[in-house]
């Protein structure tokens, strides 16, 4: 079976797609499309959990997504870096999946990992179309087309481009962050509440800003083009 998908989220750590993109890549994969994952470490560093469990876990949680490939690149937990060497192996991965759109972290994080995560898997996209970068490795040459930089749970004051409706897949995300027994919350600050209803709020918060019930936020570079504006949703007044 090939490896090809549409839809690929590159991440860091496991459990960090289902938490900022999970519903969007549900609804995806629902809509026919083939969706991919790739973490970049095997969270060895997670307080709770050894690599093993969580591989285990994260095969569970893509299943539950409907996500048909999931890659692990193998990168050193909590040392992640944008090296010669790590671009590399990220070209060799997006070659071999050949993604149209790709979702990755935004570029500021609390976790160090996250923020390298971004700019590593932005640049890995852009040499990955140099037919000269590394020929051979992956590969033919292929540059994603869009790049989305998933934007749940940030504090940092960027409005969201867009905000993907995951209502009907909320509780497919919330069955595939379940998968994590010995999860870490990765980008969300603990408040002592149940960490599942945490992300229920901030879910419904990012829904309400598009009138809907739960949805995930994205944040791209490039402005989007709009052919009728006639048809634009969400309700100004
Ligand atoms: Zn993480």
């Amino acid at each position: 079976m090939s490896d090809h998908v549409e839809l690929l989220a590159i991440a860091a750590h496991r459990d960090d797609v289902e938490l900022t993109c999970g519903g969007t890549l549900a609804k995806a994969a629902k809509a026919g499309h083939r969706v991919g994952i790739v973490d970049l470490t095997q969270g060895e560093m997670g307080t709770r959990g050894d690599a093993a469990t969580r591989a285990a876990e994260a095969e569970r949680a893509a299943r539950t997504l409907g996500v048909a490939v999931r890659l692990n690149a193998g990168m050193p937990d909590a040392h992640l870096a944008n090296t010669a060497a790590s671009r590399q192996k990220v070209v060799e991965l997006i070659r071999r999946t050949k993604p149209r759109v790709v979702i990755l972290p935004f570029g500021v994080g609390r976790h160090p990992d996250h923020r390298v995560a971004s700019e590593l898997g932005r640049d890995a996209c852009y040499l990955a179309g140099l037919a000269k970068y590394e020929p051979g490795t992956g590969g033919e040459a292929h540059r994603p087309f869009k790049l989305l930089y998933a934007l749940a749970y940030r504090e940092d004051p960027v409005k969201p481009t867009f905000v993907v409706d995951i209502s009907d897949v909320f509780e497919t995300k919330m069955q595939a962050i379940r998968c994590y027994a010995s999860k870490a919350a990765g980008e969300i600050f603990p408040t002592g509440q149940d960490l599942y209803e945490l992300i229920r709020v901030q879910s419904a918060h990012y829904g309400s800003l598009i009138r809907r019930p739960y949805g995930e936020p994205f944040y791209t570079a490039e402005t989007h083009e709009v052919d009728d504006v006639l048809r634009l949703g969400v309700q100004s007044l």
